[in-house]
């Protein structure tokens, strides 16, 4: 099998093999996502008032875009612009607020994915081929444990970094100073719609963008305006999801540029995060930005023709309809 180098921490590829493993329930990711889910959906419609729901929009916005898509994502996984330090910390708790993992599980849960997904083989948990349900069960609930892994070496300045590792031992623990300025501002209402409410929508957000993202459903073949050559699956563009998912749910320019700071590309493709790393240029804050006008080009990438669609709101819910009931609406 040839195997393709994916990230810059992903080595010791000699025998490594992405397509044969087990998915193995993940007791701690599964009882934490649980206990959000179960508490934010029971109790969000008893405690609901029009000031928790703006609250929880803007947590959800704020953690979202700053702290997963800029922070984790564009900046510290891909390295695609340059801020100081102080900000990169301040980006990268917002991220970890997210409640979805710390800064070095996401590191390496998203270098394995990037990889594998580049191969010619790649295991379904990998390329979210399976049916809409289980991979849910398996990517909220689950991990994967490759029979012949890669190795994962984080960057050096990554790995003594004080600040990161305390984030990694503690990212669930950090709900709690917010949950309990949150309490003190609000009650219990600002508690379940700040923190339980939100986790959950953004875990389950993150993977249902994710599942669509990577699917090969018959309508996703519009959503290309890029082929990557030789890689087991290809990025979809979520089009009903681009301004919610902070602009990365325009995932087939993703493949296309990984390390691009900017994922929406064409016009009518909002893109949040790429519209807060501009702010933070203009205020100084941010530099050596990196797009596909200065990037080096991929040969492996080929431009489709004139596409870039993405999905409409009806052939989703068509999908939805039919991947629920196993029959047309
Ligand atoms: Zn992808
Ligand atoms: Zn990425």
């Amino acid at each position: 099998m040839q195997i393709v180098k994916g990230s810059e921490r992903i080595v010791g590829l000699g025998a490594s093999d992405p397509g044969a493993g087990k998915v193995i329930w993940a007791p701690k990711k599964s009882i934490w996502i649980t206990f959000m889910t179960a508490t934010g959906l029971s109790l969000a419609p008893s405690t609901f008032s029009w000031s928790a729901l703006a609250l929880f929009l803007f947590l959800t916005g704020v953690t979202l875009c700053a702290g997963h898509s800029v922070g984790m994502h564009r900046r510290l996984i891909h390295n695609s612009f340059s801020c100081p330090l102080w900000l990169e910390y301040v980006l990268v708790y917002l991220g970890v607020l997210v409640g979805m993992a710390g800064p070095f599980g996401m590191m390496r849960q998203h270098d394995l994915r990037d990889w594998a997904q580049r191969q010619k083989v790649c295991h379904d948990y990998l390329c979210h081929r399976r049916e809409i349900f289980l991979d849910y069960f398996w990517q909220v609930h689950c991990d994967i444990e490759l029979d012949q892994p890669p190795g994962f070496v984080l960057e050096d300045r990554l790995q003594r970094d004080k600040v990161y590792r305390w984030m990694e031992r503690t990212w669930m623990l950090q709900q709690a100073p917010l949950a309990l300025a949150l309490y003190f501002m609000g009650g219990w209402s600002y508690v379940i719609w700040g923190v339980a409410l939100r986790v959950c929508v953004s875990v389950t957000g993150h993977w249902l963008v994710g599942h669509f993202a990577h699917h090969e459903y018959r309508e996703t073949n519009d959503a290309m305006s890029w082929r990557v050559e030789n890689a087991s699956v290809q990025g979809r563009d979520v089009k009903i999801a681009g301004f919610i998912s902070m602009g990365e749910s325009w995932h087939n320019n993703h493949h296309a540029f990984p390390g691009s700071a900017k994922i929406g590309l064409f016009p009518g493709q909002p893109d949040p995060g790429w519209w807060f790393i501009s702010l933070l240029e203009r205020m100084g804050l941010a530099w050596n930005i990196k797009t596909p006008a200065n990037m080096a080009p991929r040969k492996e990438v080929v431009r489709l023709p004139d596409n870039g669609r993405g999905w409409k709101i009806c052939q989703l819910r068509k999908l939805i309809w039919r991947r629920t009931f196993g029959r047309a609406q």
